[in-house]
């Protein structure tokens, strides 16, 4: 296929090879992260392009039902975090699960036969192996190698009145925030109010798409670049889990105040942008209050402590008692 953005005219090429010229009103470019039309847009000045292949790749392997049911419980984003890479799995309709296992490509190619893989379950996620089974895994292993993922940043989305980009076109993401599809989805709910306010007018409406869209865009973009980390390695971490704890417990206090931002990308239409300034904002906040609850529970502690002096004499006394009884422990 080929297109000419500027004039909306695309030359399209049908399964038995047949050609055809199109003359559109309007080019919506949705074709996907490797987007044959964006490829366009890169012949023209002033149009922003960035891609970013990360060193992970991911493999899906499926974890059949047991006796009918859900072999794992079913509402729950199940994640074994192995700091360097991760295994995910998400329930499918069919009551199985997909498991995705995110892993360096050099990793993966490590891997070379059934009995390896076997070997590299039983070390990182033996749990797993009796779910999916043994003959399962490794023939899911070697059905297809691993796929790259790539972040793809541009700007503006459009092209005069003539074409737009939406969907992993103009934004595809790495996929740890589970917002992919979703942003593309946003894009047609905010085009679409787009349309409302302009009234239809392609002249205004797609640069203000462009305008409205790029900043949330490239913050999921971003956020799903933090959640590549958050999710193989903070998740191991016992502050990281006190903090999330803490943000829940706010949350259920002051819910209107204190928003976690995996509620505001995912439950809401904050914009993404904005939930990435209010989420740095409730940060700095919750750890100032931290840091001054640690310091007025110190001060308080002292002050009870000079109120209440404890008797020295009677701590020297059980002091010297543990001396002599650790003086007494043979050799
Ligand atoms: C492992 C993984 C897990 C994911 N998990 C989630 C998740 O949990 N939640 C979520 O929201 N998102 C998730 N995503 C992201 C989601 O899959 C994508 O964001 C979404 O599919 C993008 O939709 P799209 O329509 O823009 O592009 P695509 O789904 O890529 O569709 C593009 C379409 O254009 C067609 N096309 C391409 N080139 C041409 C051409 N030259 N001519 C004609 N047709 C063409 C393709 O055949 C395809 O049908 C995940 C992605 C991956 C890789």
């Amino acid at each position: 296929m080929k297109t000419d953005p500027q004039l909306a005219s695309l030359l399209l090429e049908r399964l038995d090879g047949s050609k055809a010229q199109v003359q559109a009103d309007l080019i919506v470019g949705c074709d996907g992260a490797f987007s044959a039309v964006r490829k366009q847009f890169l012949r023209r000045t002033r149009f922003n392009y960035s891609q970013t292949y990360i060193p992970h790749g991911y493999m899906e392997l499926t974890m059949p039902p047991d006796n009918g049911e859900f072999a794992m419980k079913p509402n729950y984003l199940h994640i074994w975090p192995r700091n360097t890479f991760m295994m995910i799995a998400l329930p499918n309709l069919n009551k199985t699960f997909t498991c995705t296992l995110f892993m360096p490509f050099e990793d993966f190619e490590k891997i070379t036969t059934g009995d390896k893989v076997i070997e590299f379950f039983q070390n990182y996620f033996p749990d797993a192996i009796p779910l999916i089974g043994d003959d399962t895994l490794k023939r899911d292993y070697f059905r297809l190698p691993a796929q790259a993922m790539v972040s793809v940043k541009c700007s503006p989305y459009h092209i005069d009145d003539k074409c737009v980009l939406m969907g992993d076109a103009a934004h595809a993401v790495v996929p740890f925030y589970g917002q992919g599809m979703n942003a593309g989805f946003e894009d047609c709910i905010v085009f679409d109010e787009i349309l409302d306010q302009f009234n239809e007018d392609f002249c205004a409406v797609l640069p203000e798409f462009s305008r409205v869209r790029v900043p949330d865009d490239h913050a999921i973009a971003d956020l799903a670049m933090y959640n590549y980390v958050e999710m193989r390695a903070h998740v191991n971490s016992k502050w990281f889990l006190f903090r999330k704890h803490v943000d829940n417990l706010l949350h259920l206090i002051m819910p209107k105040t204190i928003i976690p931002l995996y509620t505001m990308v995912t439950f809401s239409r904050t914009r993404y942008h904005k939930a990435v300034e209010r989420w740095h904002w409730q940060e700095k906040v919750i750890n100032r209050g931290l840091v001054l609850g640690a310091a007025v529970a110190a001060c308080g502690g002292v002050y009870l402590l000079v109120k209440n002096p404890p008797n020295i004499s009677k701590l020297v006394i059980r002091t010297e008692e543990i001396w002599s009884m650790l003086s007494a422990l043979p050799e």
